[in-house]
């Protein structure tokens, strides 16, 4: 066992943690060869399997679960927390990330750096408030201050710099735009969401109709491959320049709703009807409502890895995504400390359509 880093990545079956679990087993990874920890809620899923990874399942919102499983570990040096519960509560959230500080920091004596994950909700506030708040203007840089409305972010980023000030520790905070990715078990993948929305219309035998608004369709927007965001969280854990740094995180490029759309439909086989002139938003969550038991039937008609609808898809996200315009975050201070990683969005969303299939979550 010659490992030079030892990670503990906490929400590892998620939309970045599986992607950090697979860049930090390669051999050429930066700061390696890493030994991996990996926790998450539920039982190692099936599609998980080949990971060399050690995989824990553990409740981090349960104390005395956190410390008896996660006590042992004494030979972590670096933490990646990409973890939520799924709410905007802070109380639980904040929890959850105690409970791994006050776990780690004291039984893994060559602890060095923490990377917490939050996102461009800093920005323009949480979902749930919806427009109590007025958002900062964009493009975004992580020099803006807070805006004044309770935010889980806060309070994570309050409890990291005081955890590794007294400790310390280095740090770094990442604030990635809305992330492509293929984890089957995000609470928030707008690709996987997109696909399960093609797949269910081309079983109907419909178009794929834009459900969005017509600012949404038209406006620049940007995003974030969750593998980009891997490299990007494992070079601030080792590189001097990215220290004690919030840094947003995006691909580099901006994209239209309405040319992925194409891309989409294309991907699928399918027609398309974009934004029609004068027509509302329609709800994804609300169309999708009643279409349990037609995935469950797609499901098993193509023989797919089984999944539940609720699962796999989070069309109130979509919705979200598809009513929101200017959300655009700055990558200059990345560029300036020496981070140069990039992708193509178009390439980054069929990458994404693809891995899905290659891992039969759904179908052509
Ligand atoms: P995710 O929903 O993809 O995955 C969450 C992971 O955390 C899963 O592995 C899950 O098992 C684990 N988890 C949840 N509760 C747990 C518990 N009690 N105990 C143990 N493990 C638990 O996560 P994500 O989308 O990467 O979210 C992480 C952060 O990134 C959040 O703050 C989110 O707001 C932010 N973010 C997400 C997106 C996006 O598009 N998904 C975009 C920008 C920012």
């Amino acid at each position: 066992e010659n490992y030079k880093s030892v990670a503990l990545i906490v929400g590892v079956t998620g939309i970045v943690g599986s992607s950090l679990a697979e860049v930090l087993t390669l051999e050429d990874t930066p700061g390696g060869p890493w030994k991996v920890y990996g926790v998450a809620r539920r039982p190692r899923p099936l599609w998980f399997s080949k990971n060399p990874l050690q995989y824990i399942q553990c409740d981090v919102s349960n104390t005395e679960e956190t410390i008896s499983k996660l006590s042992p570990l004494t030979d972590i040096t670096h933490i990646f927390y990409v973890s939520w519960i799924g709410s905007e509560d802070c109380d639980i959230n904040a929890t959850m990330f105690k409970n791994i500080l006050y776990t780690v920091i004291p039984s893994a004596p060559n602890l060095q750096h923490i990377c917490l994950q939050t996102g461009i909700k800093h920005y323009f506030g949480i979902f749930e408030e919806g427009s109590k708040v007025k958002p900062h203007d964009s493009p975004y840089t992580e020099d803006l201050p807070r805006l004044d409305v309770a935010n889980f972010y806060h309070d994570l980023e309050d409890i990291l710099y005081e955890e590794t000030a007294k400790n310390h520790l280095t740090w770094s905070v990442h604030r990635p735009a809305m992330i492509f990715g293929f984890s089957p078990c995000s609470m928030m993948n707008i690709a996987s969401t997109l696909c399960v929305y093609a797949t269910i219309c081309k079983y109907e035998n419909k178009p794929l109709v834009y459900p969005g608004s017509k600012a949404s369709w038209n406006c620049y927007a940007d995003a974030v491959d969750a593998d980009l965001i891997a490299e990007h969280e494992i070079w601030a854990a080792v590189d001097p320049k990215a220290k004690n740094q919030v840094l947003n995180c995006n691909n580099g490029d901006v994209f239209k709703w309405k040319h992925m759309w194409k891309t989409i439909a294309e991907q699928f086989g399918l027609e398309m009807v974009g934004y029609i002139e004068g027509k509302e938003q329609v709800s994804l969550a609300e169309l999708m409502k009643d279409k349990d038991l037609v995935w469950d039937e797609i499901v098993k008609k193509h023989n797919l890895v089984p999944t539940k609808l609720k699962d796999i898809a989070a069309f109130w996200f979509a919705d979200i995504a598809f009513c929101s315009e200017n959300f655009l975050s700055s990558m200059n201070k990345n560029k300036e400390l020496g981070f140069l990683g990039f992708r193509d969005s178009t390439k980054s969303f069929i990458s994404c359509i693809d891995k899905i299939r290659a891992y039969r979550l759904f179908r052509k």
